[in-house]
């Protein structure tokens, strides 16, 4: 699964770029980097989004065969970009040619409006891999109108991919409802029960005439319910209609889209022929054996080989995995992140695990609910070389997989979060920060340590504060006990452990940060986002529904309750912008603690009326006078609601016909990468 949070943690965190911490920052960013000067991470902002660049630090460093290895996953994440493009909708490859064909070769007034308008339109095809929006899953129509598309493709000498026998003048004909007309295939997917939710997605993973129940009766028919191994039926198929019934086109070399997959296998293969250990070899080579075989106990014999390769630097995931953009849930899209295990931050986890005894017996909880022995949990941080398919331009932040459960069960899983990726979302943060800061002082402490503290806090929240405390005896699994409130108290609890310990000198000792500055950083905007700042993300008149979110508000509004009378968070109204300064950060670091033994005596009792009392008292309502004032604010910083990405490029160096070595480069023209990846990589016909 795909895990949106920057505070990503296992099981229960849904998709994917979509919802992050609103905080972003308004105006482009230099941030210094590693042997650069300067690096610019904001590259142009277009409609409703912004593109970003990510370095991927410690690339240079690597060994020659590594990179080479980087190199050919690299190539077979890009080779099979287009098959997403097909999956979401029919007619995306037909619409997103067109234009690209306008856009190379076009002869007339590129400063027209209509062409401005134009460009726009391919900008926004080319980030949500489709002409529907990559987070509402709704169409979005051209800022320009049939009669001026047709008067700009006429007047191309292009090569428009017009079906076989068809003219030109019939393709604009197809395609002028696709584009112009809202009502015509308007959501990607549909989930809600009210329709048959085939016939209101436009998602190409069935043929239009087959119904929800016919799919359902297809599968029921397969399915062997005493599996106790059961493969992930529908994963990697289209449904079509043959001769009257549903048939599986099985994507797979041979099958459809073997096009493209020939080229993934190929340079599969040549990774697996530089592979760093036997492990990984084996994963592989069971990769190209399932793209080419189709079958799904394939798929699960690769992805129990994958989870076992827990030694390499190189990480990959290719294939067709999340299955979010079916409304049946069955069929994966295809996706590919392409990374290297980041070597700084791995160092940092360790120290924090291996200490992980210490901050359990330091822990301001119940001595009884401590465990006598802890082992902390390693998530790994990896650095990302390329992201391809689903996964770009927009991207998770953290990915953990494989997705059958009986694997997970059997063989565990990998959770990883991406930290280039979220070290460029934080450099772009500023803006909303500095907004809700109270003076200079407080903004430039937040510039200089923001970073180290959030990652400082994400560390701690996965690392010792999920895998701390213990159930008192005979009480039952969290989920069992506390139901629909168990996922916000485990959140809250995680981040309560990560802030009592944010200003411990204990971490300065460690050497993980400078000076106890950074956790009062990390307590000024947790505070902030969990009063304010996240408001953002509520609809107006809405609640506050996600678990993370409940948790911070909850944890926020209870400290500034019970300081109150010691006025350790003092609210403060300034040209009638309201604010929360932290006065007394070691009273505050004591509430934490406070709050943490109540959650894990909840917890450990299983306290259900404990729990629920106090997420409905403190996490669901919205003073709605606060929430116009931060929605208010947040209009007036002009900050895109979604980020995407311009990926690196791999450049191999070759001597005596070999390559010797790999170059990066970091591209910053958003069009000039799409049009570089459709020129390189288009192999898949227009119509499949
Ligand atoms: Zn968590």
């Amino acid at each position: 699964m795909l895990i949106s949070i920057l505070t990503g943690c296992g099981g229960d965190e849904r998709p994917a770029s979509q919802s992050r911490p609103a905080a972003r920052a308004a105006e482009p960013l230099e941030i210094a980097a590693e042997g650069e000067a300067s690096f610019r991470v904001e590259a142009e902002r277009f409609a409703d989004v912004r593109v970003l660049r990510y370095r991927a630090p410690g690339f240079e460093a690597l060994a020659p065969k590594t990179k080479e290895l980087l190199y050919y996953l690299y190539e077979a994440a890009l080779s099979g970009r287009e098959i997403i493009y097909d999956q979401k909708y029919r007619y995306n490859l037909a619409v997103r040619r067109v234009l690209e064909e306008v856009v190379k070769h076009y002869p007339g007034d590129r400063g027209a409006a209509d062409f401005q308008a134009l460009t726009v339109y391919l900008k926004r095809v080319w980030f949500a891999n489709g002409i529907h929006h990559h987070y509402s899953n709704d169409k979005f129509v051209p800022g320009f109108d049939f009669a001026a598309f047709e008067r700009i493709v006429k007047a191309t000498p292009g090569e428009f991919p017009v079906r076989p026998g068809q003219t030109l003048d019939e393709l604009l004909a197809e395609l002028k409802p696709v584009m112009f007309d809202r009502s015509v295939d308007a959501k990607l997917v549909t989930k809600s029960g009210t329709v048959d939710v085939l016939a209101g997605s436009a998602v190409n993973f069935y043929d239009h005439d087959l119904t929800q129940a016919e799919v359902a009766a297809f599968y029921a028919a397969r399915k062997n319910a005493n599996d106790s191994e059961p493969v992930s039926l529908g994963l990697n198929s289209t449904l079509v209609r043959r001769g009257g019934v549903p048939v599986e086109q099985v994507w797979k070399v041979g099958g459809r889209y073997t096009q493209a997959l020939e080229h993934v296998v190929s340079w599969l293969e040549k990774a697996a022929a530089v592979a760093e250990n036997a492990a990984q070899r084996t994963a592989l080579e069971k990769l190209v054996a399932y793209f080419r075989s189709g079958e799904l106990s394939d798929w699960d014999e690769y992805n129990v080989a994958w989870v076992e390769d827990k030694d390499s630097l190189v990480d990959v995931i290719n294939g067709f995995i999340e299955v979010y953009n079916d409304p049946l849930g069955m069929r994966g899209s295809f996706e590919s992140v392409v990374s290297f295990r980041d070597p700084v931050a791995t160092q940092r986890i360790d120290a924090i695990a291996n200490q992980a005894q210490w901050f359990e017996d330091h822990l301001p909880i119940l001595d009884r609910h401590k465990k006598a022995s802890v082992k902390g949990i390693t998530g790994k941080v990896i650095t990302v070389v390329i992201e391809a398919g689903d996964s770009a331009p927009t991207t998770p932040v953290g990915i953990n997989l494989p997705n059958a459960d009986w694997i997970r069960k059997q063989h565990g899983s990998k959770s990883v979060s991406l930290g280039n990726i979220v070290a460029a979302y934080n450099a772009v943060r500023g803006g909303a920060d500095k907004e809700f800061a109270w003076d200079a002082a407080d903004i430039e402490r937040g510039e200089r340590y923001s970073e180290l503290a959030e990652t400082l806090h994400t560390d701690m929240h996965e690392v010792i504060g999920h895998a701390s405390g213990q159930l008192d005896p005979g009480v039952g699994p969290l989920h069992d006990t506390l139901k629909n409130f168990g996922s916000t108290l485990e959140e809250a609890r995680a981040d309560l452990v990560a802030l009592y310990y944010a200003i411990d000198p204990k971490l300065v000792e460690m050497g993980l940060m400078p000076s106890i500055d950074v956790g009062k950083t990390e307590y000024d905007h947790y505070i902030r986002n969990g009063l304010q700042q996240q408001l953002y993300r509520v609809p107006p008149g809405g609640d506050v529904e996600e678990d993370h979110m409940r948790n911070r508000q909850l944890v926020a509004a209870w400290v500034y309750e019970k300081g109150l009378p010691d006025n350790v968070i003092e609210r403060r109204v300034r040209d009638g912008k309201t604010y929360f300064v932290v006065r007394d950060y070691d009273k505050l670091r004591v509430l934490f603690g406070d709050l943490l033994r109540e959650l894990q005596r909840i917890k450990s009792a299983g306290d259900y009326a404990a729990i629920r009392d106090l997420v409905e008292h403190y996490a669901v309502k919205v003073d709605p006078v606060m929430h116009a004032e931060v929605l208010e604010r947040y209009a007036k910083l002009d900050i895109p609601a979604y980020s995407g990405f311009i990926g690196p490029r791999l450049v191999p160096v070759e001597s005596g016909g070999r390559i010797v070595d790999v170059r990066i480069e970091y591209p910053d023209d958003f069009s000039a990468q799409m049009l570089e990846y459709a020129e390189k990589y288009s192999w898949l016909p227009t119509w499949n």
